[in-house]
């Protein structure tokens, strides 16, 4: 069997040597820094849950590529089931984690990469899909985590990207030989990349003729010469580098949420591992069917993960204040559920709806409508949610002291007796609640939520592009036995 266990994931880290600075400072080593090793954290986990019987069957799956066992984030869907498997175990892993699957992207440019490749072979002669799938083959073989890497700094919106005075704020190619090619540019906001063994990047601002060295799919080692990560640096980090333990945070173990800007300085990219080159007609294929896929992702599965985490804490909250039977916060826990359970829904019809993209590729997408309306709705309904649980936790959320207090004794009794509710529960408990709201409403996760997947505009449009209200017009006209200039009554 090809997977590693959450052990050997570990190790294997220890062999990479990504360049990697944070807060002014180089990271020696990832798995030490507090911050990055929240990374680290979260995909050992994938590695842990798809060995355990309890969760294998959602985290692993069989691969027809390699004929064995393989983690699901490296599975390409073939099936409407697949889709349904893919949706539970982004659920699945964003409540354990309670932050980021940070291998989500990779996964899903996993989709848009097959289902591309192939068509531009059959449309164009290029020979990119068969190269895909042998690197798909190497990743599962070896069980390897891998991140995605789409967004780039870019320049003035309302300019051409050839037109940027400065022509690397999309990644470009700067020069083609007989071994491949190199890249110089940036990818921005990339989720984890540092503790993955490899990224797949595509193509951002490549739209017409002349941005040919714009249009470029390809995948990496993370630690290939020439590339360095800046990482994000939050208030929530700098907790983290200073508290006196890690119990003291709103998750523990696995953290906010990391990213990080992915310099490539004149990075190398061997043959065998370029994707897109060139075939600047593709470029918005790679970047729709990602989409796609990432909407669903981002909008019907992980984030009812998040709700399922802020709810249990609220549901705890409500009895710690001998809440349980008042109307209004009953009401309130209904509303997160059923905006919860919206959520869920949309990201199921999604996956259940999802089609053969093109047809022949077997590469299963999901719906593109239901996939937009999972991530439009999530926007909303993440703020909303979070708004409520600000209210059911009251101003403790954010007024809280320290839970350090518990272990001064000139104040000790003081905020235990004062933070108790007048409950049995441990005052420690009730704090470290608290906490984990805080952690979420007054975190990284609302904007993160907005602007992961794209930004609602982006939704939008591609819903005006692809609803069909010539159906719904007809629909009146039909009723209504209207008539027109070339129409005769539909009755
Ligand atoms: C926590 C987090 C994790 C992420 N992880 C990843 C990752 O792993 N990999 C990855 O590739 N990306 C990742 N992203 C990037 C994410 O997909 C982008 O942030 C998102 O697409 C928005 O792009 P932007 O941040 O550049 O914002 P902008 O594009 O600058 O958007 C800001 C505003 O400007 C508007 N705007 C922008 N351009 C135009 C235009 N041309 N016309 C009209 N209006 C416009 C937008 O509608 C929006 O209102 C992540 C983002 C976050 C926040």
């Amino acid at each position: 069997m090809a997977l590693m266990t959450p052990e050997q994931f570990e190790e294997s880290l220890k062999s990479l040597r990504p360049r990697v600075y944070m807060n002014g400072k180089k990271v020696d080593n990832i798995l030490e820094n507090r911050n990055t090793r929240t990374v680290v954290e979260a995909n050992k986990a994938s590695y842990e849950w798809a060995l355990d019987p309890r969760y294998k069957h959602i985290m692993s799956c069989h691969s027809p590529l390699v004929d064995d066992v393989v983690n699901r984030y490296t599975h390409v869907s073939a099936s409407t089931d697949d889709l349904v498997k893919k949706a539970e175990a982004g659920t699945f892993t964003a409540e354990m984690l309670g932050t980021c699957i940070y291998r989500c992207v990779g996964y899903d440019a996993f989709h848009s990469l097959a289902s591309t490749c192939w068509e531009m072979d059959r449309k164009l002669g290029t020979e990119y899909y068969p190269k895909f799938l042998e690197y798909l083959k190497m990743v599962q073989r070896k069980d390897l985590s891998v991140a995605g890497a789409l967004t780039e700094p870019r320049g003035k919106r309302n300019q051409k990207t050839i037109d940027w005075p400065d022509p690397y704020l999309s990644l470009k190619v700067v020069e083609k030989n007989k071994d491949g090619i190199v890249v110089r540019g940036a990818k921005i906001n990339i989720s984890g990349a540092f503790a993955s063994h490899e990224l797949v990047v595509l193509p951002q601002s490549s739209h017409a003729p002349g941005e040919e060295d714009y249009a470029l799919a390809f995948a990496t080692p993370t630690d290939a010469e020439g590339i360095i990560y800046i990482c994000q640096y939050s208030p929530y980090s700098a907790e983290r580098d200073t508290a006196d333990s890690l119990e003291e945070l709103g998750n523990p173990r696995f953290g906010q949420r990391e990213t990080s800007m992915v310099v490539f300085n004149n990075v190398f990219v061997p043959w065998d591992r370029v994707f897109h080159c060139g075939e600047t007609a593709y470029s918005g294929k790679f970047v729709a069917r990602f989409a796609k896929t990432h909407r669903m992702t981002c909008g019907g599965t992980c984030k009812v993960g998040f709700m399922n985490q802020i709810i249990g804490a609220c549901k705890l909250i409500q009895e710690y204040k001998g809440l349980e039977k008042v109307s209004h916060v009953n009401d309130q826990l209904t509303e997160m559920v059923v905006l919860r359970e919206t959520g869920r829904a949309c990201g199921m019809a999604a996956a259940m709806k999802g089609t053969e993209d093109p047809p022949g590729s077997g590469v299963y997408l999901p719906d593109e409508v239901m996939g937009n309306v999972a991530k439009l709705n999530i926007c909303n309904a993440f703020w909303r949610v979070m708004a409520l649980a600000g209210d059911i936790g009251g101003g403790l959320v954010v007024t809280m002291p320290s839970l350090k207090e518990l272990s001064n004794p000139e104040i000790k009794d003081y905020v235990t007796e004062f933070y108790s509710f007048g409950s049995d529960e441990p005052t420690e408990n009730i704090l470290k609640v608290h906490k984990l709201i805080q952690h979420w409403t007054a975190g990284q996760h609302g904007v993160a939520t907005w602007h992961g997947a794209g930004p609602v505009m982006a939704q939008k449009i591609m819903l005006q592009r692809v609803v069909d209200f010539e159906r719904d017009k007809n629909l009146v006209r039909q009723t209504l036995n209207l008539k027109g200039k070339d129409r005769e009554g539909t009755t």
